[in-house]
């Protein structure tokens, strides 16, 4: 088994790397679903797994408006958009192109896409509104892949970078740590990203789901973690690498962005906007001598309504999105009241 002692060494050089190439900065990055179902539903990690078999993916869909309502609420707070995914087959390519072409109307750029691997037909087709494909690639270690993806091969992610390539699209993968892989992989990595000049990777951790084979394994250490993006930031000192961080370990960011990670992602932004683990985030980039660009926890003065009138949709679908927005807006508002609530009763506490 790895021991993860020389982290710090790895650190202290990947640190110098990240400052020589990049500006003391971080962001949080917002992956927006459109699903929360897949046809594919049997990687061995995935939540997914453990749903019944009968039941429809479609069936997990989510409203188009409340899809749009999260993308004004992520530009106006200054997230990035890590990507926009959802369930491999639940949206006909004309139902994706329709949404692609309203959320390039609220970010005023182009998104990265994660949807499986896209044939080139429909690369040239979404290529108006996307910057990049997200291979969802998990792992590369051929014998785990198999074990922890037997039905999402890699082959047809690499043909869709080659082609992603081609046609001047950048290409960004996703990789978790603590599934089984060894050190000895990051040759592996080092070798797939250079061969498919990945631009951007997700360096995620394990999150053990209940009912899956990862159900009892232990959470990869931040010490892991941190390996990982430290090793690959020193081979690719400008590789856009992103850290994943479920809310029951922020506090470990600090840590993976001394380690050269750009951003982060994973939180569940808005169930948790205004929160004190949101709070926490915000204090770790800061650790790290990072500003945080965008906010998690303050309401920023924005025309809402404005938002959604200047949009070019029909107007029906535009009444959706502000009853959409209006009802996220009332829950992060509320988190923030509470929170403030909270740190005025603990300064009364101290000052009596
Ligand atoms: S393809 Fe993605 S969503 Fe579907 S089972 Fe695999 S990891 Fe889960």
């Amino acid at each position: 088994m790895d021991t993860f002692d020389d982290t710090p060494e790895l650190i202290e050089e990947a640190h110098r790397v990240y400052e020589t190439h990049f500006a003391p900065v971080t962001s949080f990055e917002r992956a927006v679903f459109f699903s929360w179902g897949c046809t594919i539903g049997d990687c061995t990690f995935c939540y997914m797994s453990t749903q019944p078999v009968g039941k429809a993916p479609k069936e997990t869909k989510r409203s188009d408006a409340s899809i749009l309502a999260e993308f004004i609420l992520a530009k106006k707070l200054g997230w990035d958009i890590g990507f926009f995914t959802g369930g491999i087959g639940v949206l006909k390519p004309d139902e994706l192109e329709t949404l692609l072409k309203v959320i390039v109307q609220i970010t005023g750029e182009k998104i990265w896409l994660s949807v499986g691997p896209i044939p080139r037909p429909l690369l040239l087709r979404y290529q108006p509104y996307i910057r990049g494909v997200v291979g969802s690639t998990e792992t590369i270690n051929p014998v785990l892949h198999k074990i922890v993806c037997p039905s999402k091969p890699l082959a047809p992610y690499e043909k869709m970078f080659e082609v992603a390539g081609e046609l001047g699209l950048e290409k960004a993968m996703t990789f978790i740590v603590g599934m089984g892989e060894t050190k000895e992989d990051l040759n592996l990595l080092i070798e797939f990203i250079r061969k498919y000049d990945i631009n951007k990777i997700h360096v995620y951790s394990l999150i053990p789901e209940k009912g899956t084979m990862f159900e009892h394994a232990a959470i990869p250490s931040k010490e892991e973690q941190a390996w990982w993006i430290a090793s690959l930031r020193i081979v690719f000192p400008t590789l856009n690498i992103q850290c994943g961080v479920w809310e029951d370990r922020v506090e470990r960011i600090a840590y993976l962005l001394e380690a050269g990670a750009n951003s982060i992602s994973k939180f569940k932004a808005l169930k948790l906007f205004g929160k004190p683990v949101a709070h926490q985030i915000e204090e770790e980039a800061a650790r790290a001598g990072r500003m945080f660009q965008g906010t998690l926890v303050v309401m920023p003065e924005v025309d809402w309504r404005g938002e959604v009138d200047r949009l070019d949709a029909e107007s029906e679908l535009k009444e959706r999105i502000w009853k959409c927005l209006v009802q996220y807006l009332e829950r992060m508002r509320k988190n923030t009241q509470i929170c403030n609530t909270q740190k005025n009763s603990v300064v009364v506490k101290n000052i009596s």
